[in-house]
């Protein structure tokens, strides 16, 4: 199939469109390298050395599959992403390209509109270019298990639509899940399900949005195969995701640092897991009408003080528990269906399983580029 991958220079942009090429698909790679801008703005960066876009192509092209680049803010130049998607002709389009932090989008003004922007406005054009171009190209957007919100006021969070009673009529049906943000990068994806309902409704837009949980990790097959095919491993206070900041932590033998009492309940998948998912979305796209498919993409559900216990056994890293930077509940329980992608053949990676790989590569390779007071540099909200 050829497929067209919008943030494909990013943490989970890059191994899926590896993984993707390995499996003989073709690749167009979209980015407008704005993350790897992000790094020198916030002085912080990739703890693993990452190889330019040019040079990731180029051994990826020798060692793997067909991959092609293109430098396109989605956002802003719209002619040229119709034109790439007119030109490509894919049969599917990954939607990775946003702003993905939420401390990011909760640091001021000029991070709060930036993330709206790009997010809203990127997610949109695509949308739009694709009823222009051809309204039958498969698009999967990449979602976050955070526009449910983390109660289980409603109890198990179902795949996307929730089952109700009206009471008036007595009527049983379903509705888009209550949207529930915790931040304004959560919603603005709250507010890219509005856009996939509408598109669905009045041009058949056949969407998959894959509510994806926290991701860990850094390598997968297809990254291992040359040092310029390492992904990238954020592990600051803003865009490193908790169980990579206590991975760098663990890997550095300095404490594991816990926001608050670690009480809250959070779903994870590993990076190898997610690829595998977006590799499963794009060969089993949704029959012709089908409303919008919405899948969990989890393997499972831990809560923060556990899994530092479970990194704190494995390497013998100390806990410590920090004044909580964020605007959240102090504990919540979380329960999770995930049987759309195990459907399609989905087999989660669990934590125990690949965690001390992961410390010991990150340990081996990055000691030189750690800093220990880059994990803390939160904003507070
Ligand atoms: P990332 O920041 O590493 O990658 C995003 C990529 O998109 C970057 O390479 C960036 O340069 C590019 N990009 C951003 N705006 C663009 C634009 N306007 N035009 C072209 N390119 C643009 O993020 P990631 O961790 O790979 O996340 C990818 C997607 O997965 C995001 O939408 C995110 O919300 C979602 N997600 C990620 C996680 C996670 O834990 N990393 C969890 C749930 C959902």
């Amino acid at each position: 199939m050829k497929v067209i991958v919008l943030g494909g220079d990013g943490f989970c942009g890059w191994p899926t469109s590896l993984k993707l090429a390995k499996e003989g698909h073709e690749v167009t790679i979209v980015d407008n390298l704005s993350r790897r801008a992000i790094d020198l703005e916030l002085s912080s960066g990739s703890l693993t050395n990452i190889a330019s876009i040019r040079d990731r192509i180029k051994v990826a092209n020798e060692k793997i599959g067909k991959i092609d680049f293109h430098n396109i803010d989605i956002a802003k130049d719209f002619a040229g992403l119709r034109n790439l998607i007119a030109d490509v002709k894919p049969d599917s389009i990954i939607q990775f390209a946003e702003q993905r932090a939420a401390p990011y989008s909760m640091i001021g003004d000029s991070e709060r509109r930036y993330t709206v922007d790009n997010n809203i406005v990127g997610t949109h054009n695509v949308c739009s270019a694709i009823v222009e171009v051809d309204p039958s190209i498969h698009l999967i957007h990449l979602g976050t298990m955070g526009v449910y919100g983390y109660s289980k006021e409603f109890g198990k969070i179902p795949e996307g639509y929730l089952d109700i009673e009206i009471k008036s009529t007595a009527q049983d049906t379903q509705i888009l899940y209550p949207a529930n943000p915790g931040s304004v990068y959560h919603m603005t994806k709250c507010l890219d399900q509005l856009i996939f309902q509408f598109y669905h409704k009045n041009w058949g837009l056949k969407v998959t949005d894959l509510h994806q949980g926290i991701v860990w990790g850094v390598e997968t097959a297809e990254t291992k195969l040359d040092p310029a095919l390492v992904n990238r491993f954020d592990y600051d206070g803003v865009y490193g995701t908790v169980l990579n900041r206590f991975i760098s932590q663990a890997a550095n033998d300095v404490p594991l640092t816990v926001y608050g009492i670690g009480g809250q309940e959070r779903a994870f998948i590993h990076i190898s897991d997610s690829a595998r998912c977006l590799q499963l979305a794009v060969e089993n796209p949704p029959a012709d009408g089908e409303r919008v498919r919405i899948f969990n993409q989890v393997s499972e559900v831990q809560s923060v003080k556990g899994l530092a216990q479970i990194l704190a056994d494995q390497t013998g890293a100390e806990v410590q528990f920090v004044d909580n930077p964020r605007k959240e509940l102090a504990e919540n329980e979380l329960e999770v269906a995930n049987d759309g992608l195990r459907s399609l053949g989905f087999e989660p990676v669990l934590l125990n399983t690949d965690l001390i790989e992961d410390v010991k590569f990150i340990g081996n390779e990055t000691k030189h580029n750690f800093d220990k007071a880059n994990v803390l540099s939160s904003p507070k909200w």
